[in-house]
């Protein structure tokens, strides 16, 4: 049987309470997730792609999760893994027509590829890595919006 594999593609700068509540409810309908880490050297990140696969696998610990990195083509990268869906989140009116583009064109790229929406918690819809980076910059609390090991990775690159 062929496995239904998803992948969950981003930047995960760093992982946080929504990533992971549809990386959850996601491993309940699909067989396996890979979280996707996108390569971008155009883009200035506060951690390392190491540093986010670690901050990644010690927030989730599951056997049919895996974390694995791309650059190029999120298709090409589908293609190599065998993977027909693309997992996405969904927060606000504001994400959607982005998505809907993206979505969009995937399907062109690959007419088998198919995008599946998830809503988030509603405590999380708000949640971005940026918001939860600049808010922690600021000494805000928002150790219930991000896992514990990600709220100290953060104070220490931050010096907080
Ligand atoms: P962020 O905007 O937090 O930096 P990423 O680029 O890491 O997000 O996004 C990876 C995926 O996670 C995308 O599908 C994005 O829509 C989704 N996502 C981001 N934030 C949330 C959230 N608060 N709840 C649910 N999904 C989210």
């Amino acid at each position: 049987m062929n496995k239904k594999i998803a992948v969950y593609a981003g930047s995960f700068d760093p992982i946080h309470n929504g990533h992971i509540d549809i990386i959850k409810r996601g491993l309940k309908i699909f067989d396996e997730i890979i979280v996707a880490i996108l390569i971008n050297e155009e883009k200035k990140y506060l951690f390392s792609i190491e540093e986010r696969i670690k901050l990644i696998k010690k927030s989730i610990n599951n056997k049919n999760l895996k974390v694995e990195t791309f650059s190029g083509l999120l298709v090409d990268f589908m293609k190599m893994k065998n993977a027909k869906v693309i997992l996405r989140g969904l927060r606000a009116v504001s994400d959607f027509e982005y998505e809907f583009q993206m979505a969009l064109m995937n399907h062109h790229l690959n007419p088998e590829i198919e995008t599946f929406f998830m809503v988030p918690k509603e405590e999380y819809t708000y949640l971005s890595s940026k918001l939860v980076k600049e808010v922690v910059k600021f000494g805000g609390d928002v150790s219930s919006l991000i896992p514990e090991v990600v709220h100290q990775a953060l104070k220490n690159k931050l010096k907080f």
